[in-house]
């Protein structure tokens, strides 16, 4: 047999078994796992394992390394691979930094290519809603109803409106993603103030599109992939240098694409663009010599999509950047680098996991007894607030971006 030959009676295997053949970007996450010493240092560490147990999650090493072999062996993970909030807690810690994120994300893709069946139901309506909207979230109907309750929280929050902008060849583009665009607006608001506050060039989309996150996560590469390419013309035809976001997975994810795609254009969190491209002078600046500032003692929670996809060190300038406001004291939970729970879709489908993860959070958050708990993203925010609010606790859960631009004072 020629090797023409030989090669074209595997690609005929493959077909007939439907074994889909890894993509090159998936290559290198597919290799790690033969590096796995079955240490079982993930599983001790998976928060998932820690808050439902190895029987409801069998745990990283188990998925990653015993499962994901070939389709029949990935089919049967179907019950648990949708659990992973896909954190990077267990990547973080392997000594031989198996990409177990990144080969969960790999088995659900071929689920939901070739059996569908499997997909949790509430994942097949999220795929609809982004499929027919290129958003996360249902938008709005009633868009004087948006725009009603958007007025009524600014209101709230005592912060100004700055009027929506799209301005070709600006330097920034600021990209809000989709629980800031239809959900938590004032994260949108607060993040304009921001900038325009510190007279930064940007624009927003005349559109807003998806970044393909979720589809990633439910296993819609396909989806995914069509819309960071959307994105990706949208960017370019704007003709912007950079870009800044609000949400930690939007960061992450389009710092992955951006770097893929050969976008060759920055990415920042909006924390990250006030402490490296603001500058700490100029973002200190306007809280010298300000007459009295209202104490807040707080506490702050690390997204994994920042600490664990992007950088540790977003989390230290959010740090500095609290430190910048008097009368801002933190108060660290010991907890702060641990996932909510809110991450990976597993709260469309499975709530009561989601919300286990994140009782430990809770307690931690608690015992400090601080005012507010801040987290420069607005899923972990969502997540954290809920919990605390069933928990009976009266600590105000806020959005770094929100809090600091609440308390930038007026220009004179
Ligand atoms: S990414 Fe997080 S939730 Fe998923 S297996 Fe790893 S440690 Fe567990
Ligand atoms: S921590 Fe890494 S090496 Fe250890 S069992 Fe998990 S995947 Fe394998």
């Amino acid at each position: 047999m020629s090797d023409e030959q030989a090669y074209e009676a595997v690609k005929a295997t493959l077909k007939a078994e439907r074994i889909q053949p890894f993509k090159r970007d998936e290559l290198e996450a597919v290799r790690s796992v033969e590096g796995c010493i079955n240490c079982g240092l993930c599983i001790g560490h998976c928060p998932v394992v820690r808050a439902v147990g190895v029987e409801r999650f069998s745990g990283p090493r188990s998925i990653a390394v015993e499962l994901s072999r070939s389709p029949p062996e990935f089919w049967t993970t179907s019950d648990k691979v949708y659990l992973c909030t896909g954190c990077g807690t267990c990547r973080e810690v392997c000594p031989r930094k198996v990409n177990i994120p990144a080969v969960v994300n790999m088995i659900r893709t071929r689920i939901f290519a070739q059996r569908p069946d499997l997909v949790p139901k509430a994942l097949l309506d999220e795929h609809d809603v982004i499929v027919k909207h290129s958003l996360a979230f249902e938008p709005w109907a009633d868009q004087e109803e948006k725009s009603e309750s958007r007025k009524v929280r600014l209101e709230t929050l005592g912060l100004p409106s700055v009027p929506d902008r799209v301005v070709p060849g600006a330097d920034v583009l600021f990209y809000p993603g989709c629980q800031a665009e239809e959900r938590a607006q004032e994260v949108k608001e607060a993040a304009k103030y921001i900038l325009s506050y510190f007279g930064i060039n940007y624009t927003l989309l005349d559109q807003m599109s998806c970044c393909g996150l979720p589809s990633k996560l439910i296993g819609d590469d396909e989806t995914a992939r069509l819309l960071a390419g959307r994105l990706q013309d949208k960017v370019k035809s704007l003709g912007v240098k950079k870009i800044v976001t609000t949400c930690a997975g939007c960061t992450s994810n389009l710092c992955d694409i951006s770097a893929r795609d050969g976008w060759g254009i920055p990415v920042y969190h909006l924390v990250e663009f006030l402490a490296e491209e603001i500058g700490f002078n100029k973002v200190s600046r306007p809280f010298k010599g300000r007459g009295r500032f209202t104490p807040a003692k707080v506490t702050i929670h690390d997204p994994c999509h920042i600490i664990r996809h992007t950088s540790r060190q977003i989390a230290e300038h959010a740090r500095a950047i609290l430190n910048l406001i008097p009368g801002v004291t933190i108060e660290e939970s010991g907890m702060s680098d641990s996932c909510c729970g809110g991450g990976g879709m597993v709260g469309y489908h499975s709530r009561d996991v989601a919300d286990a993860v994140v009782t430990e959070n809770v307690a931690a958050i608690s015992s400090t007894e601080a005012d507010t708990v801040v987290t420069p993203c607005p899923l972990c925010t969502a997540q954290i607030e809920s919990n605390l609010f069933r928990a009976g606790s009266q600590t105000v859960v806020e959005d770094l971006t929100v809090f600091f631009a609440r308390r930038l004072p007026q220009k004179r």
